[in-house]
């Protein structure tokens, strides 16, 4: 267990990233762009704050096991399948330890790559950044074909997923767009969840500090109302009505 993972940060005990209590470890770098990204410092891996092994990683997990019992660990970043060696490693020595673990990933990274760290871990929290190849580029710098064909390989497998998706004026907040998202969704029996999740502008003073031009500046977050709205056009469809949040 010596491969040894670029990380940006830990958060011992979240909340939102998959089920119960989880210790998260972000990994750093991502090959995406998020106009939004509220992790921009996220981005280059070469600028992590912390270069450890696979058991280095475990043995600070290990001290917080019996506070995530009925959680877990989530992966997260970043993009962590971008280490998809370093993430195979760590879900394997959490699943001989009864951790149960998640992959919170944007799905960009090849199958190629990808595939076995999402066969080894218990849950797929994947982000789909926008339904229309066109508006993904768009939005992140690349398109969603990656991300369907994982989402496809989770299906196959008959893997757990989260589905996340950020809630943008001008861009995923657009009736035509939530219906396709909800017709595409339809055809997944293994999704769990579907979380839409407002934009914030939290991040902004990050990109402020990196130097880099933030082009969202007017766009204001959704409020409740647009939110729920959002909501309504998703729970249209039978197959996943019980599953928006
Ligand atoms: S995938 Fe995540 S870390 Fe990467 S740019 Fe987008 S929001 Fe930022």
């Amino acid at each position: 267990m010596n491969t040894v993972g670029y990380i940006h940060s830990f958060e011992s005990l979240g909340a939102v990233d998959g089920p119960g209590l989880r210790f998260i470890v972000f990994m750093q770098g991502c090959p995406l762009r998020c106009l939004y990204c509220h992790n921009p410092d996220s981005w280059e891996r070469e600028n992590a704050r912390y270069k450890m092994t696979v058991s280095e990683v475990y043995e600070k997990i290990a001290e917080y096991k019996n506070f995530i019992t009925n959680g877990g660990v989530t992966i997260s970043g970043g993009e962590p399948l971008l280490q998809a060696k370093f993430c195979e490693e760590l879900i394997e020595l959490l699943n001989k330890n009864k951790i149960k673990t998640a992959i919170d990933t944007s799905g960009i990274i090849g199958l190629d790559k990808s595939k076995r760290a999402i066969q080894l871990c218990d849950l797929v929290i994947l982000d789909i950044k926008d339904i229309d190849d066109e508006g993904a580029k768009k939005l992140t710098g690349a398109g969603i074909k990656n991300a369907q064909k994982t989402l496809e390989f989770t299906r196959d497998i008959q893997k757990r997923v989260w589905i996340r998706q950020v809630i943008l004026e001008g861009y995923t907040l657009d009736e035509q767009k939530l219906i396709r998202l909800g017709r595409y969704l339809s055809d997944f029996d293994n999704i769990e969840r579907i979380e839409l999740i407002p934009y914030h502008t939290m991040g902004v003073k990050k990109w402020e500090e990196i130097g880099v031009d933030y082009s969202l500046k007017e766009v204001k977050p959704p409020d409740e109302n647009k939110m729920e709205k959002a909501r309504e056009i998703l729970k249209r469809f039978e197959r996943i009505k019980e599953k928006v949040r």
